[in-house]
């Protein structure tokens, strides 16, 4: 046992830790756990610990071999909200097959690939989520109403605003979890909320927003309220958007820092991201219901970038220093974040080796342009990722086969559906 694994020992004797839980995503990004005892976790860090992984959607194709949840020793957390005495902890688990070599098709050790790629190059990509949920009140039998808990709008404050004490709920609970909260707000939307966190490295980042999100709805949850995180819950109402802070560093110097202007690197990256965005839409905005964002309420639709319009798909902020960085304002908070940095990374990685060069911004409406629109729904997002030499260069096949016959089989059930939204609300609704 190396000496991570020991402190980690220590540190479950010390502090009363009774329960860990070995927490991974299935291939859409769903946080999955098995709980096991204290005692157990000498036995999970030397053999890893064996589960029914056909049950999972996306680990089948290993087939009838046994899969092992190994644990990330750098990723422990006491779950705050479970009790205080004999508590629970948290830590996020790679899949590996009985001899200890990770099971290619899962989504972290894509994610860990992408990021090694970088590392060979001598590059650190971090990334910050800002990730957006609506509140919804729940009926007596505590199901999820499509009743929004306020009528807020924009950086509304009480009484109009009733999700402060949530607001403030999750803050403490991430604090307490080591995410580092900096800031929360009502969004625009009735009972849509908004709370951002430290940015990360990518991998980190990925966990992170999986954290995040199991924190709102547990905490939602403990309110009697039900938190979702579907892109569009409310027709004519702002979407739910998981804007990505991307910065690139070598050598310990921000490639994006922008005095007097951002590096060839930076621009290369951000141009490998826009040459592929169309062709990895549906690792971004993997539902229908997703393309019922774009558009509206500062959600992108066209593939343009710019410094200032907040409504473009990439933002590239005014600030300078540390804080340099690129927002892409595409994705939803549905996407496998896994999947989904370890594509984008790809792209950007690509386009510094390609040495592209950025084309210009866009400063007026891009509806004016002749700007290349973002795929319009899941069908056409899916057909350009199974096209797609770059999608099938980086994905492991076992991922690329087991999301797109998933991705078919909702688009065939959305198309054969009379009421679209009411098929979107009944599959989705109480899940994401
Ligand atoms: N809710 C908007 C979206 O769907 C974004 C609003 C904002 O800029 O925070 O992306
Ligand atoms: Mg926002």
């Amino acid at each position: 046992m190396n000496d991570s694994a020991a402190q980690v020992l220590q540190f479950v004797q010390e502090n009363d830790v009774k329960f860990i839980r070995l927490a991974f995503c299935d291939i859409t990004g769903a946080q999955k756990n098995i709980a096991i005892m204290a005692q157990e976790l000498p036995r999970a860090f030397e053999q890893g610990i064996s589960f029914d992984s056909p049950n999972v959607k996306g680990l089948e194709g290993a087939g009838h071999t046994d899969l092992f949840l190994v644990p990330d020793c750098s990723t422990i957390s006491i779950l705050p909200w479970r009790p205080a005495h004999e508590r629970v902890m948290r830590m996020f688990c790679d899949i590996c097959y009985p001899d200890g070599s990770p099971f290619e098709a899962a989504s972290r050790s894509v994610l860990r690939q992408a990021v090694q790629r970088a590392a060979s190059q001598g590059f650190i990509c971090r990334i910050g989520t800002e990730c957006e949920f609506y509140l919804f009140s729940t009926d007596e039998q505590g199901r999820p109403t499509d009743v929004p808990f306020d009528r807020g709008s924009y950086a509304d404050i009480s009484p109009l605003d009733k999700g402060e004490n949530i607001r403030r709920e999750i803050c403490l609970a991430l604090e307490d979890m080591g995410l580092m909260p900096e800031s929360s707000h009502h969004e625009q939307g009735p009972g849509q909320n908004e709370v951002d966190f430290r940015y990360a490295d990518a991998l980190t980042a990925a966990d992170n927003l999986v954290t995040f999100q199991s924190v709102v709805r547990a905490i939602a949850e403990q309110n009697g309220l039900y938190a979702s995180f579907l892109p569009k819950p409310l027709p004519g109402q702002a979407g739910n958007g998981l804007h990505l802070h991307i910065s690139l560093a070598r050598g310990g110097k921000n490639l994006f820092e922008n005095r007097p202007r951002h590096s060839e690197s930076a621009e290369s990256f951000i141009q490998g991201i826009l040459d592929r965005i169309g062709e990895i839409t549906v690792f971004l905005n993997p539902l229908t219901n997703s393309y019922r964002r774009f558009g509206s309420f500062e959600a992108p639709r066209f593939v343009t970038w710019s410094h200032q319009n907040r409504s473009q798909l990439i933002r590239i902020p005014a600030s300078s220093g540390e804080a340099n960085r690129m927002e892409l304002r595409s994705p939803d908070p549905t996407c496998n974040p896994y999947l989904a940095f370890a594509l984008l990374l790809h792209a950007g990685l690509d386009g510094i080796e390609q040495k592209r060069g950025l084309m210009p911004s866009c400063d007026c409406d891009p509806a004016e342009t002749d700007a290349l629109l973002l795929p319009q729904n899941l069908g056409q997002a899916l057909e350009r990722a199974q096209n797609s030499e770059f999608v099938a260069r980086w994905l492991p096949e076992g991922v690329r086969e087991s999301y797109f016959a998933l991705k078919e089989n909702e688009w065939r059930g959305f198309r054969q559906s009379e009421d679209t939204f009411a098929w979107e609300k009944k599959n989705f609704f109480d899940r994401v």
